[in-house]
């Protein structure tokens, strides 16, 4: 892959994001696995924003700070943004970035976002601004909560990069990419599979505060509703590389028909 600094304007503009914050292991693995590929820029949350979704900041300002980032090759522009995710993409594209992105990778997330993961997910919900913007983007999740070796998952989302920037991706289609926690000879291969269904069965802890007013802590217990075997939750179990191409139309296409067969005739009054 050719580099800007021998004067050749032919390589990629890369936007590397997380929801981890800019100073998680996985953005780092992230933007080294990817050194040499590119024109890399990244723009990340200050604060972990795990399981933000696809919120956005329009109440109070969005504040964006250089930051000294590297790569093994050298220095990379960076800037740590105080919003979510999105806001980061949505800034980084409309403002940061010297010219629109040629691809968006965000991570490499720190747990799954597997199943119905994907909708609390801050990670995905980068790479989907990404791609309402029409840009091509992944993301990327090592399904492990704490610690782990980040850079087999680098190795793969290199492989995966690259791919996309040769073949492109279809209009409003992202990819959403979950790797198993193992050594990289130890992974089984990679496979595209579906989302999973599943759900949290939720609970909450109550407690007290010094005030003695109660307050509440969410936990769950996560629940595979799937018995399909190729879901992202199946790969991951066999310890393949889930790749799960998703969209941000939520129109439910399959039924469109069944509903506009309903009465709809009389608007009440
Ligand atoms: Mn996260």
């Amino acid at each position: 892959m050719s580099d800007t600094r021998n004067g050749a304007a032919t390589a990629p503009l890369i936007l590397i994001c997380n929801d981890d914050g800019i100073t998680a292991p996985g953005i780092a693995a992230l933007a080294a696995a990817l050194d040499g590929l590119g024109e890399l820029f990244v723009v990340a949350p200050a604060s972990e924003q795990s399981a933000v979704g696809h919120a956005i900041t329009v109440r109070d300002p969005v504040r964006a700070h250089p930051w000294a980032f590297s790569v093994p090759s050298g220095e990379v522009r960076a800037y740590s943004v105080s919003g979510t995710p999105a806001d980061c993409v949505k800034l980084a594209v409309n403002q940061l970035l010297p010219r629109r992105p040629d691809l968006v990778v965000s991570g490499i997330n720190q747990g799954p976002n597997t199943a119905v993961n994907i909708i609390y997910s801050g990670t995905v919900s980068a790479a989907t601004e990404a791609s309402i913007l029409g840009i091509d983007a992944v993301a990327f999740s090592l399904c492990q909560w704490q610690g782990g070796d980040f850079e087999p998952a680098g190795r793969v989302a290199r492989f995966i990069a690259e791919q996309v920037l040769r073949r492109g991706l279809p209009p409003g289609i992202l990819l959403n990419v979950n790797i198993p926690p193992l050594p990289s000879d130890q992974i089984a291969g990679i496979r595209i599979t579906r989302q999973a269904r599943s759900r949290w069965e939720e609970s909450f802890h109550e407690r007290v505060d010094p005030f003695n007013r109660p307050y509440y802590w969410l936990t769950g217990q996560f629940v595979n509703l799937d018995d399909g075997g190729d879901t992202d939750l199946d790969a991951i179990e066999e310890g393949y590389v889930s790749v799960t191409p998703i969209q941000y139309d939520l129109t439910a296409h399959q039924h469109l028909d069944a509903f506009r067969s309903w009465s709809w005739d009389a608007v009440p009054e």
